[in-house]
């Protein structure tokens, strides 16, 4: 069997991507080497969006299970747990292999996001010692903070949001180490309006505890504080590991990232890369963006794939 398209990774680019092709009824085959939703669900599923226009706000894993809701009803075949490892041409066709299995596709779209991405540690003592028993990186569900001290270390958009739904059922500090929060003005005010203790200038010096986190110490100005926390909530940032991209025969830009034409094509005939795992002058890492960008992969690829008496001269 032969697929029109193989979308790897199933974060909001690949699933849009998903959607878009079987509008076109593209045989399509979305692969993940996680679970579908990519960072929505592995990095900030409790994180409300208030950027995605339709919805006032929507919590991420909603926004995610609305798209895989819709991929699925729109018969797209998904299969979670399947990392992608090596993209080769065929006689006529792309062969995709990955740890369970290989697959003939006429077209392949990229869409690995930040690809195996890992949240970047403080470095401090106690935070790989007590990982999972109070030290966490993403906010657990609403449910499971009910009465306890949450410490959030960062100072961005997601700590901050964060931050906030914790603070509707909890005991809430935020600790950032520069004198002002880098996230959007309205943010910053709706933190400033809400109860949570903040703490600037911070530098985290340990997190205590034996079996469990009972507190953690910062240094403010050279003098230590110790703080009672149950649940230290680490979010300042996310690395990428986008190893993959190298043994795939895609042109990469100096950031590490696929090159893409305006029309998403790469440099490899008949795949064609969206979402954050590209880069071009003026590229911005949203969901909306993304989708967009997913779309005219799905649009190209699908000239490339039937070649429609009403497409342009297609590229490739
Ligand atoms: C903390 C945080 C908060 C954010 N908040 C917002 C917000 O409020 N609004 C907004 O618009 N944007 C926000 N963003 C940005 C937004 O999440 C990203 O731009 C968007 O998720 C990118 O989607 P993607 O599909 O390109 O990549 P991802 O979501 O990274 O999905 C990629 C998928 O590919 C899979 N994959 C990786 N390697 C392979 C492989 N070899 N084989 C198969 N599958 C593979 C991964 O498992 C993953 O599921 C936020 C980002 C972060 C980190």
């Amino acid at each position: 069997m032969c697929y029109d398209v193989v979308i790897v990774g199933a974060g909001c680019a690949g699933l849009t991507a998903g959607i878009y092709a079987r509008s076109k009824l593209m045989k399509t085959l979305v692969l993940d080497s996680g679970r579908v939703g990519g960072q929505l669900v592995s990095l900030y599923p409790e994180k409300g969006i208030h950027n995605y226009p339709g919805f006032e706000t929507i919590q991420a894993r909603k926004l995610s299970d609305k798209l895989y809701a819709q991929a699925e009803a729109a018969e797209c075949e998904i299969h979670e747990n399947e990392k992608v490892r090596e993209i080769v041409n065929g006689c006529e066709e792309i062969i995709v292999t990955t740890d369970v299995a290989e697959y003939h596709t006429k077209s392949v779209i990229v869409a690995i996001g930040m690809g195996s991405f890992k949240p970047k540690k403080m470095g401090c003592p106690g935070e790989d010692e007590l990982f999972e028993k109070g030290v966490t990186y993403i906010l657990p569900v609403k449910e499971e903070l009910v009465g306890k001290k949450v410490t959030m270390f960062g100072g961005g958009n997601s700590a901050i949001d964060m931050a906030l739904i914790a603070d509707s059922v909890t005991d809430t500090t935020i600790i950032h180490r520069r004198p002002e929060f880098r996230a959007d003005e309205s943010t910053v005010n709706h933190l400033m309006e809400s109860d949570i203790r903040t703490i600037m200038n911070a530098n985290l010096v340990s997190i205590n505890g034996t079996d469990h986190v009972e507190s953690v110490t910062i240094s403010v100005d050279g003098k230590e504080q110790i703080i009672p926390t149950d649940l230290a909530v680490i979010n300042i940032g996310i690395s990428a590991d986008l190893e993959d991209l190298g043994t795939w025969g895609l042109e990469l830009n100096d950031d590490g990232l696929v090159k893409v034409d305006f029309d998403m094509t790469t440099n490899r005939p008949g795949i064609f890369a969206c979402g954050d795992v590209i880069s071009y002058p003026g590229k911005v890492k949203q969901i909306t963006t993304a989708m967009g960008e997913a779309t005219t992969a799905v649009l190209m690829a699908y000239k490339f794939v039937k070649k429609p008496y009403w497409a342009d001269s297609c590229k490739q």
